[in-house]
């Protein structure tokens, strides 16, 4: 294994630190399910919110959120139930189980598994990657979570908890449209859990059996779907620049033709330069596909309920969807990658932290769980009552953290790892003057600012 992943740092930082935990880790964890802790949950509402401001801030797009079960039938028109699944094989010998279009780009591109896509055709030339061993018939194996409603477990109680939330969407465009009296085009953005049993889980929370997604259905009348859907690839991969990742980490990807999922005829993944995946490391972040009139058709067919709609020129078509499709978790560990920053030697002057090295999570403002830090100097009382002043000052406003223990230095650094943009210290002087110290976390610039005027300190610190 390669020395010094970042994603092994960042693995460590968001444990020790409360952003990401294993799942039910005293029974000794549930294979990639993650529990967010305390800053986590800060980091992952803020990257909803940020994304749900995005959309909703259109006068074209609405938001829903929809239930996780859903009727049986709506699976079936979506060609879940048929076609969502993966190749699996097993090694004869060790019993590993690998997905067999993973192991057939390990195999032949010498890179590691859970990455590529190509077809499983030339499954006779593979072999186990751990032993060497032969492998199993492909099987294929649905990606969906079965559980049953009601008392009776039969199959006629059967149901799935949603591997997208997608179709929550399409089942509910006619009443959003009504309700709000939408005309085309326009769109439906929803955030949820999603469900998969994914065959391969690994890397964290990259891919995970428990997850959740961020996706917008834009629905078209099929004339104009080029211009759009390369619309919406630029807003997309903006965003995540303009939430502070950097350009070289980003790019998009194409889907060859034979890769197209049944219902897309364009799609493009959005991919970030993830340090633990091979061939270069970028792996899939989001995609933006063309679904055409799919999605709408099949449940028109199925439900036997009326999906279509008619043009100003008397035409009837059923609408045609453009969709952004991300997860959540996905993009917090990217965030969290980009962000993590190792200073070695570190930048303090102090001599108590000269030469260690610091670590600094430059996340964006809008994403830090903690936006402000209040350290009172000392544990004296007069320093301790200021500050806690200042705290329930500025509470309403801002996620704070209020730290009297360890020295200033320590303090500072503690607040840099896990990406406090303002540290806000109250000393002796404060008591004199009224004034406090902010220092910054990227440039560790400080400055005096009078009590009375923080709130319109950091509102402008904080406006976009
Ligand atoms: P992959 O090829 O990585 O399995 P996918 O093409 O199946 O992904 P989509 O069905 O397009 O993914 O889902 C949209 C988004 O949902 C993905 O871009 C990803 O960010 C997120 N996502 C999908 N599966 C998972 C998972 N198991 N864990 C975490 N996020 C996921």
């Amino acid at each position: 294994m390669e020395k010094d992943r970042k994603i092994d740092k960042v693995v460590n930082l968001a444990k020790r630190r409360g952003f990401i935990f294993p799942s039910s880790e005293i029974y000794g964890g549930l294979n990639s399910i993650y529990d967010y802790g305390p800053l986590g949950v800060e980091l992952k509402n803020n990257l909803k919110k940020a994304w749900w401001d995005f959309m909703l801030a259109r006068p074209d797009i609405v938001g829903l959120d929809s239930a996780i079960l859903a009727h049986p039938q709506i699976w079936e028109a979506s060609g879940h139930l048929e076609g969502f699944s993966d190749p699996l094989v097993d090694c004869k010998k060790c019993k590993s189980r690998f997905r067999a279009d993973h192991l057939l780009a390990v195999q032949k591109k010498g890179i590691k598994p859970d990455f590529g896509k190509s077809k499983p055709k030339d499954k006779k030339k593979i072999s186990c990657p751990s032993c060497g061993g032969e492998l199993t018939e492909v099987r294929q194996f649905n990606l969906m979570f079965k559980t049953f409603m009601g008392p009776v477990e039969d199959s006629a109680g059967q149901i799935y908890l949603r591997p997208e939330t997608a179709q929550g969407i399409y089942v509910n465009f006619l009443n959003s449209k009504e309700a709000m009296r939408l005309k085309i085009p326009f769109g439906i953005a929803q955030i949820g859990k999603a469900f998969r049993n994914e065959i391969t889980t690994e890397n964290f929370i990259f891919r995970m059996r428990e997850f959740e997604q961020m996706e917008m259905q834009y629905f078209v009348d099929g004339q104009n779907n080029k211009q759009i859907f390369e619309n919406f690839k630029k807003l997309r991969y903006d965003w995540y620049l303009s939430l502070g990742i950097d350009k070289e980490n980003l790019r998009f990807r194409d889907h060859a033709k034979d890769e197209l999922a049944h219902y897309a005829s364009q799609a493009t993944d959005i991919e970030y330069k993830f340090d633990f995946a091979g061939d270069g490391g970028f792996k899939e972040l989001e995609g933006i596909h063309d679904r055409g009139d799919w999605d709408l058709s099949r449940h028109q067919k199925f439900s036997g309920q009326k999906m279509s709609l008619t043009d100003d020129q008397g035409r009837e078509f059923v609408p045609q969807i453009i969709e952004t499709s991300g997860g959540v978790d996905r993009a917090a560990l990217a965030f969290l990658l980009d962000a993590y920053t190792e200073i070695e030697g570190g930048r303090s002057t102090t001599t108590e932290s000269k030469k260690e090295k610091e670590v600094v999570l430059r996340l964006d403002k809008r994403l830090a769980p903690i936006k402000i830090a209040i350290l009172p100097l000392s544990k004296k009382e007069n320093l301790t009552a200021k500050a806690r002043q200042i705290y329930q000052l500025l509470s309403a406003a801002y996620r704070l953290q209020y730290d009297e223990t360890g020295s200033i230095g320590k303090r500072y650094r503690r607040q840099d790892e896990i990406g406090t943009p303002y540290c806000l210290t109250v000393d002796f002087d404060s008591l004199e003057d009224n004034q406090v110290t902010i220092r910054d976390r990227d440039s560790m610039a400080q400055e005096r600012v009078s009590s009375n005027e923080l709130k319109a300190y950091f509102q402008e610190k904080f406006s976009l």
